[in-house]
């Protein structure tokens, strides 16, 4: 068993390359409670077998599609359903999730026409954690002192 820790996060806020670019959104604020050992960092793109870099998708009409019109409905479900396994086997109660993310995304998505306009939704990962009664933030809504 791992050793229990209060929060999980998206892989990209605490530095790790997997966004569709190939870049990071550190927050060195979420790479310290990784590495306090506070948090576990997971990317549901990434375990759900998509490529860094990737293709951008955003959640249209109940899918996930990419730019490019491929539908990734299933590799985004299965990578949310993995890293749910994660945070649960960790003991996870918190999330700290990129905020907007097709995946990670909390309360605010973008609408699917992939020209930055948002909607009231979340990403996959986030709304499994929803369902199961985590506390969510995003990078901008998280405080270290209020945690
Ligand atoms: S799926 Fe989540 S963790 Fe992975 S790059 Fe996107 S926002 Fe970051």
């Amino acid at each position: 068993m791992p050793k229990p820790c209060r929060y999980v996060v998206s892989a990209c806020l605490a530095g790790i390359p997997c966004r569709y670019d190939g870049r990071s959104n550190l927050r060195p604020e979420i790479a310290a409670l990784v590495n306090a050992g506070e948090a576990v960092p997971v990317c549901p793109e990434v375990l759900g077998g998509l490529p860094t870099p990737r293709t951008p998708s955003e959640q249209k009409d109940g899918r996930v599609v990419s730019a490019e019109g491929d539908d990734v409905t299933q590799a985004f479900a299965s990578g949310a359903e993995s890293a749910l396994y994660i945070a649960e086997e960790y003991g996870c109660s918190a999330a700290v999730l990129k905020a907007r993310s097709p995946s990670c995304g909390c309360g605010r998505i973008y609408d699917g026409t992939f020209t930055h306009t948002l909607v009231d939704g979340d990403g996959l990962f986030a709304a499994l954690l929803r369902k199961k009664g985590f506390q969510l933030f995003t990078e901008e809504t998280f405080s270290p002192d209020k945690a």
